[in-house]
């Protein structure tokens, strides 16, 4: 969503915050022409979101890479191709193999809606690969509990892996990961998976920058209270998947880190300062989650509805309207349909985009340069004169 068209009272700087001094109202922040610049401020709002978490696993942040932005999603996809293009090209079917393997670290909502839609992709892509088709795909989901996404009913959890088992995901519950190779991923249970790509969508922590604001945290999320201020300040706000905001809903607990709060948050947030700026008393935030869904892919999901279970289309039709309705803009949203009306009509766009933003030097007729690795999962900071939305 591009910031300045739909920001249009605000005065928007593009920078990396990279600390702060909230006893003097100051904000350091890099901008993108590489200059710092500090700020002042009457009121700050933190709203940093969250990062991948990495657990300290052998070779997990050299190979492994994350689902957490939408540069890793796009290099995930340009890297299947890749991989296909690659494997096609191989005479020895062991290698090809490692190739068309895809483990996925982390049964929750992200790994779930990840392998599924990956796995389609494939199942796509390998119509035009003979040779690979020859193979075929393998793809394996790890998870270190019992049971897939513990968020929602059992019975919705075994339907979803009953519905990906069909469509040939493998399951590998109760398991750890010891250590992550370049081409093969050793799990707890002594097995070795060889595979040459593996996401860690094992959850989130706080983005680190919070430590550098010099607040209070509580398991690396920002302390605040109901209204969302910061512990000990009266003008430093914080909000989303970095702030621990009391939830209404589990007390003691504090909200979990969703788009439905974050946005709620938002909304609040902004008419409790403008409370505050004329004297009256900011209100506490008090949203109940609503439910949860996880897409499933060719029209199938699961819901949960305020406890109500749906599966099957009926669940994936309501998921495709939420979110279009929660998106900002009438063009946005005919963007939107409009692709996935080609998506219904056409067979996918296989297209390699790797190169961009990456183009090769003027006058160069020589082959492509090799292209970038998809950034690894401990990649937090952007690299020097980039900007976090890059
Ligand atoms: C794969 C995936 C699927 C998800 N699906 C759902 C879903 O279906 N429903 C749901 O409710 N939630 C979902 N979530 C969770 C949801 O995306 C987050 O909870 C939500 O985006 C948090 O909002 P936020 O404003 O706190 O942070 P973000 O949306 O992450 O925004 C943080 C912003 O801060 C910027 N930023 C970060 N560091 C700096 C810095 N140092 N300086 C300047 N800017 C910085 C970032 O560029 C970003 O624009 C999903 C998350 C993932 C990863």
């Amino acid at each position: 969503m591009p910031l300045r068209e739909r920001l249009k009272r605000t005065m928007l700087r593009v920078g990396y915050v990279t600390g702060g001094d909230p006893t003097a109202n100051t904000l350091r922040v890099e901008m993108i022409s590489g200059n710092i610049k500090e700020y002042r401020y009457d009121h700050l709002v933190v709203a940093l979101g969250s990062v991948s978490r990495v657990l300290p696993i052998p070779g997990l942040t050299e190979h492994a890479i994350g689902f957490k932005t939408i540069a890793e999603a796009t290099a995930l996809r340009n890297r299947i191709v890749r991989h296909f293009e690659l494997a096609e090209g191989l005479d020895d079917k062991d290698q090809r193999a490692a190739y068309l393997s895809f483990v996925f670290v982390g049964g929750g909502y992200a790994g779930l809606e990840g392998i599924a839609e990956l796995a389609d992709f494939a199942r796509d892509a390998l119509k035009r690969y003979p040779r690979c088709r020859e193979t075929g795909t393998r793809f394996t989901l790890i998870d270190a509990a019992d049971r897939i996404m513990p968020e929602i009913q059992p019975q919705l959890a075994d339907f979803t892996k009953t519905v990906l088992g069909k469509r040939g995901v493998e399951f590998r519950l109760n398991t750890t990961v010891k250590e992550v190779r370049d081409d093969a991923v050793v799990l707890s249970d002594g097995d070795t998976l060889i595979a040459r790509t593996v996401v860690w969508t094992a959850g989130v922590r706080a983005s680190p920058v919070a430590e550098r604001l010099g607040l209070a945290l509580d398991n690396g999320r920002i302390i605040c209270d109901s209204t969302m201020r910061v512990e000990g300040y009266d003008n430093v706000w914080a909000l989303g998947d970095i702030a621990a905001v009391p939830d209404a809903a589990r007390p003691g607990f504090p909200c979990p880190p969703t788009a439905q709060h974050a946005i709620r948050q938002g909304k609040l947030l902004g008419k409790n300062i403008v409370a505050v700026m004329e004297g009256k008393a900011p209100k506490p935030f008090t949203f109940k989650t609503l439910g949860a869904f996880a897409d499933l892919g060719r029209h199938t999901a699961v819901a949960n509805l305020m406890g109500l279970r749906v599966k099957g289309f009926i669940a994936w039709a309501i998921c495709r309207f939420y979110h279009l309705a929660w998106l900002p803009g009438a063009d946005s949203k005919s963007r939107l349909i409009a692709d996935w009306s080609v998506e219904i009509l056409f067979p996918r766009d296989l297209a390699e985009m790797g190169q961009l933003g990456h183009p090769p030097a003027l006058g160069d007729t020589g082959p492509a340069a090799p292209l970038p690795e998809a950034r690894p999962v401990a990649a937090l900071q952007p690299p020097a004169g980039q900007s976090p939305t890059d």
